[in-house]
């Protein structure tokens, strides 16, 4: 199977051949068309078998072009989400989407200027977007897609209080994308109140 069966735009397959990939991984393959299809997903996979771009590649497709923050992936740390960032911005080179990094740990000044210039995803962690929504600067009222990751790791770093706090923020219409390697009790009940119908794929 190639990339180019999957329905993925011109400017994302584009990026594609430019990273050197031949063709999608398992999970790549069985994620990207359900996405595209504006489903929402619960995953169970681990880093290391292409989870990243299983979820970025269809975003970034349906995102389409710059139209304002559409699309939030939150990340229990600053490396992973910084991982994440970089993923998004490969892909996304030839779509002109913004993609704009928000974590703790550092001033507020340049992740504000960044949410005030305008973006389209926003990778971050927990606390310090509820900072900027509790003070403005951050609206998710126009959400499209929410993607909820490593979300085992967000439970062992006590943050599933703050998830179910932004969630709650977030449209009802939105699409919402759910990866969990482990699904113990309270991941299954976030789980429950995030998403709609999710079509579920174990690699
Ligand atoms: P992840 O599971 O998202 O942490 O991705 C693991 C690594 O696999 C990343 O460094 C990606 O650049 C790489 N990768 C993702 N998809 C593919 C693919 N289809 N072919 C080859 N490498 C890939």
């Amino acid at each position: 199977e190639a990339f180019q069966v999957l329905g993925l735009s011109d400017a994302v397959l584009a990026a594609i051949r430019e990273t050197g990939y031949e063709k999608p991984t398992q999970i790549q393959e069985r994620a990207i068309p359900v996405v595209l299809e504006g489903k929402d997903v619960v995953g169970a996979s681990q880093t290391g078998t292409g989870k990243t771009a299983a979820f970025a590649l269809p975003t970034l497709t349906r995102l389409g072009a710059p139209g304002g923050f559409r699309c939030l992936v939150l990340e229990p740390t600053r490396e992973l989400a910084a991982q994440v960032v970089e993923q998004f911005e490969k892909y996304g080179k030839h779509t002109g989407l913004r993609v704009l990094l928000v974590h703790g740990g550092v001033g507020y000044e340049k992740q504000r200027r960044g949410l005030q210039e305008g973006v389209d995803v926003v990778v971050a962690t927990p606390g310090r977007l509820l900072d900027f929504m509790q003070d403005g600067t951050a609206n998710l009222n126009n959400l499209e897609v929410l993607i909820l990751d490593e979300v085992d790791r967000m439970l062992d770093m006590g943050f599933l209080p703050d998830v179910r706090r932004i969630v709650e923020r977030t449209p009802k219409s939105r699409q919402t994308l759910f990866f969990s390697a482990t699904m113990p009790p309270q991941i299954q009940t976030l789980a429950e109140f995030a998403l709609k119908d999710p079509v579920s794929i174990e690699i």
